[in-house]
Parts: C-alpha cells; structure tokens; sequence
C-alpha cells in the first residue's frame, strides 16, 4: 500500500473549512473596521457581520442570538462560566461547584484555582464507560451547591453524557447546569432549551473554523460576573475588540455544520464502524473504551495490551497517521490521561491507549489505511516485546 497522509486526531483540532476560509477573509482587508465604529458603514458592516454570526452560532443550538457571548477559545468560555457563575450574585453565596473526574483540563484546573480560592469542589466519579453517576450527582447537590458543570461528550473517549437527566436533576434542587460542549457542538444535535441547559462552552477549531474564537451560551436571566473588563463589546460581558474574522468564521462553521449535520453524523458514524469492527475482528487484545453506543460519530478509543501508546503513535506518524494517545508520556507527567484513569483503567492499560477521531474529511481508504498499519505496528512491536503473551 502506497503510503499517504491521514488525519485522524479531529478532536484535537480540525483544518479551516475552505468556505469558512473565504468568508472570513475580507475582514481582515476591505472590511477591516471596528465594530463599535458605528457611525460609518465600514464599522457598521463589521459589527452586522457579528451579530450575523450569532445569530448563526445561537440557531444550531436553539438559543437566541443575546445569549451567545463570543470568547478567545473554549478554555476561554469554560473559565467565564465557572469564575464569573461562582462569583455572581446569581451564585447567592452557595461555594459548592459539582463537576465529573473526566472533564477536559480547561475545566478541572479552573476548578482547582477556584478551590484555592476557597470554594468547595466536588469531583463526581463516571462509570467504566464514562458515564457520570446521577446518583453521586444527586447526593453531592447540597443547600450550598450554585452549579454544576458536565461535559456533553468526552473528547478522548467519546462518551456522550445524559445531559437531559442531569439537568432534570439540576433544576429540581435549584442549582444551574453548564456543559462544556467543545467536543460535541456542531457534531451531534444539541437543543439547550428542550435540554435545560443554563449555559454551553463551544470552539471553532473543533468545527472547521480557525483556533483562538470559541463562545459561550448564557441563558437570558443569568448574570455572569465580567472578569475581563474593558470597553462595552459584548454588552460589558467581554471586553477587547472583536476578532470579526473569527467571528465570521466561527458564524459560517456553526451554519455549515447545523445545515449538513445528519448527513453528516451518518457518514463520520459508518466510518467510525468500519474502523472500530475491522480493529476489534484484526486485533487480538485490544478494546474498544467509551460507551458502546452513546459516544461521538467520530470517536473511536482503544487499549491495547502490550503496547506503549507513545511508541504506537510514532510509528503512526512513520506511515504518515496522526492520532493521539492518553499514555503517561504523552500527558508531560508521570500519570495516563485522567479520563483513562477515571473509567478505572489501570495504569498499565491506559499505557497502550489510542484515539482516532474521524471527521468529514476522511474517506474509507483511510479507514483501511489506518487498520492495515495499526495491525503491522502492533504485530512487531509486540513481537518485541517482554510483556506479549498471545
Ligand atoms: C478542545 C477542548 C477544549 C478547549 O477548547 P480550546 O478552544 O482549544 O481552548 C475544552 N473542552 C473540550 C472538551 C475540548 O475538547
């Protein structure tokens, strides 16, 4: 087999769009000016080109335009809803802030900054699928409990969470729910208000649009306690002049994926299948990780016995494969990635992990490509070996 390029760490990020691409160009040329320039049409077009790309981000999740606050990054938008939620006046006090051990960093590290500063923390254990335990959920919400924030899907093994039942869970205790919904926004349909969801952390460079631009939902009601303050952009909730390009990028990146999302979710899902049957049939010892069937369309998470991850992904990268591993080197410490931790992998599983995230992009030669390599791979490698045992 010839060897050839194949991307498949879609949930590390994804190339621009070449339509977002071209939507977005302009306005760093012609269309340069400052959206609060409003008294000509230059900044006035900048500032139409912004509130059309909210209306776009808002439309894929069924909020209004209002209640989209355009961020730096998901990071971004994960830290304004937890330092300015558990800092608002809508917090009333409560310091309990309840979120899962398998969420991504943006949000474990803010909570640990928050409990440095005195807040109370709960870490909720998942399942060995990934899936939060409502029951722990139910019992960690107490009379000084102000939010709760659980991710919608895991970005290294997919695992959708039931968002629906844990708002339910939310809101009959009165608390707020966030969802850092970075992994799955613009991938699988998300409806905050049929869900109950309070507020939504979402990136462009998941979506075929640039890195650097990622938004938050605010439900209309809630009052986030601003901590970047400046001029009055974003009516005073985020200060700093608008990245416009991104912006539009972002506005075109959520619309193309809201419109072509069923077609979409089908596709990337038959490829996943195909590479997830194919692995599991060629592949002795190994395992699929992440839930069975509530998982992303484009997630597919394996450990394999005997293998170190890092290794595995080097000699990806030779064939000229990109993936990921959640493997100790791979996370610059000595410990496997959390989330492999968390579903109660031990240490010596998690060590022979992969993922390989499939988007729109990748064909089914990649798929074949991709398990043909991987079986070599790991037939010489574990050949190698002292610990292989057939
Ligand atoms: C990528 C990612 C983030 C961070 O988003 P950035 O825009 O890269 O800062 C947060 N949460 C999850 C689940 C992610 O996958």
């Amino acid at each position: 087999m010839d060897k050839r390029f194949v991307y498949a760490d879609n949930a590390a990020t994804t190339p621009v769009a070449a339509e977002v691409l071209n939507k977005m160009l302009p306005y760093y040329t012609g269309e340069f000016g400052n959206p609060s320039a409003g008294f000509y049409s230059l900044g006035q077009r900048a500032k139409a080109a912004i509130e059309e790309a909210r209306q776009n981000v808002a439309a894929v999740i069924g909020a209004e335009a209002k209640e989209i606050i355009f961020t730096g990054s998901g990071t971004e938008a994960d830290n304004m809803a937890l330092r300015g939620f558990m800092h608002s006046k809508q917090a009333k006090g409560r310091r309990r802030l309840i979120t899962t051990a398998i969420e991504h960093h943006a949000i474990l590290h803010t909570a640990d900054a928050l409990r440095d500063e005195g807040f109370n923390v709960v870490i909720l254990p998942v399942d060995n699928n990934g899936v939060v335990d409502l029951v722990a959920l139910e019992n960690a919400i107490n009379e000084d409990t102000a939010l709760v924030s659980i991710m919608t899907a895991n970005n290294e093994i997919g695992t959708i969470q039931p968002l629906r039942e844990i708002a339910d869970i939310c809101h009959k205790k009165g608390v707020f729910f966030h969802t850092d919904a970075v992994q799955a926004f613009g991938h699988i349909p998300i409806n905050v208000k049929e869900l109950g969801i309070d507020m939504l952390s979402l990136s462009g460079h998941k979506i075929n649009a640039p890195k650097g631009i990622g938004a938050l939902y605010v439900r209309s009601g809630i009052a986030l306690q601003s901590y970047i303050t400046g001029g009055g952009q974003e009516k005073g909730r985020r200060a700093g002049t608008e990245n416009v390009a991104g912006i539009v990028a972002l506005g075109e990146a959520a619309r193309l994926k809201g419109e072509n999302m069923e077609r979409e979710m089908a596709y990337v899902r038959s490829l996943s299948r195909r590479l997830q049957e194919q692995v599991v049939a060629r592949i002795p010892q190994c395992a699929l990780t992440g839930h069975p069937t509530e998982r992303l369309p484009g997630n597919s998470s394996f450990v394999f016995a005997a293998i170190e991850g890092e290794t595995l992904i080097m000699d990806l990268n030779m064939a000229g494969i990109c993936a990921a591993t959640g493997s100790a080197c791979s996370t610059a410490s000595l410990d496997p990635s959390h989330v492999l931790l968390g579903i109660g992998l031990s240490h010596e599983r998690a060590h022979g992990s992969l993922r390989l995230t499939l988007d729109v992009m990748n064909t089914e030669d990649d798929v074949d490509y991709i398990v043909e390599n991987l079986e070599k791979i790991l037939e010489r490698r574990r050949k190698m070996s002292p610990v292989w045992e057939e």
